[in-house]
């Protein structure tokens, strides 16, 4: 059996660490807010040259406080991609402002920077890119839009923590840097967590203040704000993994060199980094038009792969009836159909990638 994570190779290379990190938390008894959730966002802030980190419950609220600390509001514009997790785009409609759709461009499954500008209207406030897969979105042409309509832009790094783009780490370009810390994240807990990563105090001091209720000192309330506290003992568990995580990152780009070494069919599209561009690898996805039959076939040897994402967001039931939208977004549409993300991780041994490999070499 091959799944698509394995956490439980990761934890037993790590359970000395951890047991003692969880275990420390335990005796100190300083459960909400305390040493470790600290101790995490300043690592994580000088992991990216910036000045500051922001705990929070899960990536979804990473998201969303980052929106609200960036203004934006009822009957806003956000640009964004189609292929993402439902978050990305959920959290800006509950702020009863409104997703707009980019298509994307089929290498890298990123915002096709080309096509923002002709979706930008007096309301467009700011742009969410997603970095998907672990692959960051071409930044430089984002910002420049950015800079030119005067838009906040807020990173969806869920995917990509430590993934570089022209020697800057994602997350440090944009007005804010959004992280999620769900178990398979590349880097993870082992339940929710999420964090917002920014240069500007303003935007950090907003973000802490949402994250607890909306308050600064305690029992005075500037804002409705929400409970979304990164917790300790999740924090201290991320701890142990954030020292090895450039070395977990050079694992899974290994092992998406073996499969690419190993994967021969001509029809079958291999991920590839985009130059000046350091993919994590959060998922190793290839293209093919009988990605059903590859599937099926892996399944058969108890091999497990999964489609991310079957059905793109504006052809979600939910936007669809919310915004009464038929929008076609062609590259979108045509990847839902053909991507294939195969077991990733950075345990995963090279006899497993050649096995993979071989089944689906025998199939195309
Ligand atoms: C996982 C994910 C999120 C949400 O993170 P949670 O911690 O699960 O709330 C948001 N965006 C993307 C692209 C993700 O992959």
């Amino acid at each position: 059996m091959i799944p698509m994570v394995d956490l439980k190779r990761q934890y037993h290379n790590l359970k000395t660490e951890i047991d003692a990190a969880v275990s420390d938390v335990l005796e100190q008894t300083r459960f909400i807010l305390g040493p470790n959730v600290s101790a995490l966002e300043e690592e994580v802030a000088a992991y990216h040259g910036l000045p500051y980190a922001i705990g929070v419950a899960n990536g979804t609220d990473a998201l969303l406080l980052a929106l609200r600390a960036c203004g934006i509001e009822a009957g806003d514009e956000v640009i964004t991609t189609p292929f993402t997790f439902i978050a990305t785009a959920e959290v800006i409609a509950l702020l009863k402002a409104k997703p707009v759709f980019v298509d994307i461009c089929p290498d890298t499954y990123n915002l096709d920077y080309s096509r923002i500008a002709d979706k930008i209207t007096a309301k467009t406030k700011a742009i969410i890119p997603v970095h998907l897969f672990g692959h960051p979105a071409d930044m430089a042409p984002i910002m420049e839009i950015a800079r030119k309509y005067n838009l906040k832009v807020i990173e969806d790094c869920a995917q990509a923590f430590g993934a570089k783009y022209q020697d800057k780490k994602v997350g440090a370009i944009g007005d804010v840097g959004c992280f999620s810390f769900f178990p398979s994240k590349n880097l993870a807990g082992y339940g929710d967590g999420g964090m917002v990563i920014t240069k500007s105090e303003t935007i950090a001091k907003q973000v802490k203040m949402l994250r607890n209720h909306g308050s600064s000192k305690r029992y005075y309330h500037q804002e409705i704000g929400y409970n979304s506290r990164l917790d300790e003992i999740q924090a201290a568990i991320i701890r142990v993994k954030l020292k090895k995580i450039d070395q977990f990152n050079a694992a899974r780009r290994q092992n998406a060199a073996a499969y690419c070494a190993a994967i021969n069919p001509k029809e079958i599209i291999l991920p590839a980094a985009a130059p000046g561009c350091e993919h994590v690898y959060h998922q190793f996805t290839i293209r093919a038009k009988n990605r059903d039959i590859l599937a099926e076939a892996l399944q058969k040897e108890d091999i497990s792969s999964a489609v991310y994402y079957p059905v793109p967001l504006h052809r979600q039931d939910v936007f669809v009836k919310l915004y009464n939208a038929s929008e076609k977004l062609p590259v979108c549409e045509k990847c839902a159909q053909e991507v294939l993300s195969l077991p990733m991780f950075p345990e995963l041994s090279q006899d497993e990638i050649r096995l993979i490999a071989d089944i689906i070499n025998h199939v195309s």
